[in-house]
């Protein structure tokens, strides 16, 4: 949840119900900060959003498997505006927002924990038929791959996002221990370097890039 002048907190909520408590709890304590001010909410998550009712229709990374009414929860609750978008929309909106060299046709890829995506067409979001556009993690590349957390085999994000390469990354480093290195204490940025210092020959994010890597620390 990023809050104010972007700071960074981080709900594990295993039910609806707590998703919503946290989320309410964080809002009161920055209304407790700026009693005078009106605080609405912007909220932007993963998976297939409708953005006219406001209600999560599938969060493929959550525990849960059933639509959620966010925006009409929330508001009942806190009795403010809420607007809901999936997470990938709002990037692209806030590029558009924020380069004004933004093309009007581009494409948005994040890729974090998950894989997402988001189409400017004609300067307008592209949302497809059930709001579905842009869901690219969930695309089958290995019919015979890992199970996802959508429920499927072998999707993209269970290759190449950067929770899947930090998973293969630990793998490895376990099989080929090197002292002073724990798998468990690997992060992102270390993942990146080990990219970079791989050079072109290993772009891929292959084995091969972490071995360069990992066996010879620095
Ligand atoms: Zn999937």
């Amino acid at each position: 949840m990023a809050v104010g002048d972007w700071q960074h907190e981080v709900i594990n909520a295993a039910t609806p119900e707590a998703l919503l408590t946290a989320v309410a709890s964080h809002w009161r304590r920055w209304r407790q900060r700026y009693p005078d001010t009106t605080i609405n909410l912007a909220l932007g998550v993963h998976g297939q959003v409708d953005p006219i009712t406001g209600a999560s229709k599938t969060m493929p990374q959550a525990p849960w498997k059933t639509p959620v009414e966010i925006k009409y929860l929330l508001e009942e609750r806190l009795g403010i505006q809420v607007r809901l978008d999936n997470d990938c929309v709002m990037l692209a909106l806030a590029e558009k927002w924020q380069n004004p060299a933004a093309n009007a046709d581009f494409c948005v890829i994040n890729v974090d924990y998950g894989i997402g995506s988001s189409f400017v067409i004609h300067d307008n979001i592209w949302r497809g038929s059930l709001y579905g556009s842009g869901q690219i993690g969930h695309t089958i590349i290995n019919p015979d791959g890992i199970a996802c957390d959508c429920g499927r085999y072998g999707c993209l994000e269970t290759v190449a996002s950067l929770s899947a390469l930090k998973k293969q990354a630990r793998v490895w480093m376990k099989a080929q221990p090197v002292p002073g290195r724990d798998p468990e204490t690997l992060t992102t940025d270390m993942l990146i370097d080990a990219w970079r210092k791989g050079g072109r020959a290993h772009s891929g994010m292959g084995g091969t890039c972490r071995q360069r890597y990992w066996l010879k620390p620095v």
